[in-house]
């Protein structure tokens, strides 16, 4: 099966990325990243490497991005479905779910 990489881990500019897939690659994890938009991209894992990936992320020094946490990952998720919210989006594009500011921020 294939695993849906769309758990954030990492933001950072393109070049940190490509570190940082690279890093996780060395460890035997998946991931795949966003076109960077403006400056910044963002890193993706399955659901199920996130920890790990987090774990390898906060090892690995000089990294200038920033670390995704799991809480912070969860707002681009749809609470209904699970599925990939982008930013600023009022409704899940999957189920249809209303996820605007769907955390009470
Ligand atoms: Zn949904």
């Amino acid at each position: 099966m294939a695993d849906d990489l769309s758990e954030r881990v990492y933001s950072g500019p393109a070049s940190q990325l490509r570190r940082v897939e690279a890093l996780l690659r060395d460890a035997g994890i998946a991931s795949r990243h966003t076109r960077p938009r403006r400056r910044e991209g963002v890193l993706c894992v399955a659901l199920a490497d996130g920890a790990r990936a987090r774990g390898c992320i906060e090892r690995c020094p000089k990294l200038s991005g920033t670390l995704v946490s799991a809480e912070e990952a969860a707002w681009f998720r749809c609470y209904a479905c699970g599925a990939t919210l982008s930013e600023g989006v009022e409704r899940c594009a999957s189920c249809g779910a209303d996820v605007g500011d769907p955390h009470g921020r």
